[in-house]
């Protein structure tokens, strides 16, 4: 992508009205642009970070054995009404609209009740189970406060898995598959280190819930960690009875903020049974299905690796999310850089390696400054002294030297195949 058919500008002026970090970093670096408050569209670059977690998302939660799917967003009130989820006082946080007729219909903002209804078309025999069916879609919640940027928003992206099994072992089998895959997302973002699997409050059907919480001063939930054993109690279960429970010593615990990157619940048969979708066994009895939830925060997570991994220059994003690898910055406009850099830009690309090439008109401090700010891993500079030295100029976005190397061991640092 050369940035002169970018149509974002960074900006130097934090947003007025925006107080969370993230977004803030965000909007100055081009990559969101604020629509309302806890409302967000997604510019070219921050586009790219959204689909790379979510592609990171796709591939361990498609390795678990779930199908991928697209359900609507506008959502039928008797659905829910049979679970008695429809009501303001059961869930308050719903955007609810009405047809031109009057017909009352909510959006999205989770989807047990459609996609059990779904089921119910499809699913007879034990055979038809176990099905493991998810989603990336965007939800809608009418929270209350939304202050936090990307981290708590009206409209959001969220990757929503949902189990529906035979019995209860199979389901908690698959139910430690999912917990598993997460722990291995958590890892390939770069916040492996500081995300905690930790008890929270069980809903209907288990005495717990699962959430995932990851370290931050900003988050909004208080956990308490155990270090040794790699697991989080959240405040909302803390109490003597559950610590004795599962064995934890409250001296041994740690209280933290953290914000909470998924959460899986066990759903009992509750909801299939209340859709009135069941399966026949070996035998030929009709039997109830057990079914589980799985959410993560695709943009809350986005929002939690652009204020993390930020230092006092900007955005750093970690590799496997960064909209580009390399940030080519040309300075000067003698005809041998432009043809040495244009030259380095098709090559980079020929191998696969996504390249910000910064081929404007402007100052090298305003271009260093945007590389900064923007966040990519590599700085690559050619300049006309660099040219006439035959050197290339790489510098890491976490370092603060750049380096003089040669076209080979420029190739090699980038771990492009020669
Ligand atoms: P929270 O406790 O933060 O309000 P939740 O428990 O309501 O979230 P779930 O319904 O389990 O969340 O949603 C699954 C995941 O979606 C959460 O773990 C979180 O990562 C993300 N998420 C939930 N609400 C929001 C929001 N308003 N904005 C961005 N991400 C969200
Ligand atoms: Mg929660």
């Amino acid at each position: 992508m050369r940035l002169s058919q970018l149509f974002t500008k960074t900006s130097k002026t934090i947003p007025a009205g925006e107080t969370a970090r993230n977004a803030q970093l965000l909007i100055q670096a081009g990559f969101i642009h604020k629509e309302m408050a806890g409302v967000y569209s997604y510019l070219p670059l921050g586009k790219r970070v959204l689909d790379n977690i979510a592609d990171i998302v796709r591939k361990e939660i498609g390795g678990i054995g779930a199908v991928e799917v697209q359900l609507s967003v506008l959502q039928p009130k008797e659905i829910w009404e049979k679970t008695g989820r429809w009501n303001d006082e059961v869930v308050d946080n719903w955007f609810k609209t009405q047809l031109k007729n009057g017909t009352e219909v909510g959006m999205s903002l989770t989807n047990e009740e459609p996609l059990a209804n779904t089921l119910s078309d499809f699913v007879n025999s034990y055979k038809d189970l176990p099905t493991y069916i998810y989603q990336i879609q965007n939800k809608f919640r009418n929270e209350l406060r939304a202050k936090s940027g990307l981290m708590r928003g009206r409209e959001f992206l969220m990757k929503d898995l949902y189990s529906f099994c035979r019995t209860q072992a199979e389901h908690d089998t698959f139910y430690e598959r999912a917990a598993d895959a997460y722990m291995k997302i958590y890892a390939q973002l770069g916040i492996g280190d500081i995300t905690y699997r930790t008890y929270a409050s069980g809903g209907i059907f288990s005495k717990f819930s699962d959430e995932f919480q990851t370290l931050s001063h900003v988050g909004e939930d208080t956990v308490y960690i155990h270090e040794g054993r790699r697991l989080g109690v959240n405040r909302e279960v803390f109490t003597d009875g559950v610590l004795a429970e599962l064995n934890l010593n409250r001296d041994e615990l740690v209280e933290k903020r953290a914000v909470e990157v998924g959460n899986i619940f066990s759903l009992g048969t509750k909801y299939a049974d209340a859709l009135d979708v069941y399966f026949t066994d070996e035998e030929g009895r009709k039997q109830s299905i057990v079914m589980g939830c799985y959410g993560l925060g695709i943009s809350r997570l986005m929002g939690l690796l652009a204020e993390h991994f930020a230092d006092e220059r900007g955005l750093v994003w970690p590799e496997a999310v960064a909209p580009a690898k390399v940030y080519l910055a040309r300075l000067g406009n003698g005809p041998d850089t432009v043809k040495q850099a244009d030259e380095l830009y098709n090559r980079l690309t020929d191998a696969g390696v996504l390249v910000l090439y910064d081929d404007r008109d402007m100052r090298a401090g305003e271009k260093f400054a945007d590389a900064d700010l923007i966040g990519i891993p590599y700085r690559v500079v050619i300049s006309d002294k660099t040219v006439a030295a035959g050197v290339y100029e790489l510098k890491e976005r976490r370092q603060s030297e750049p380096r003089q190397l040669g076209s080979d061991e420029l190739v090699k640092a980038l771990g492009i195949p020669g």
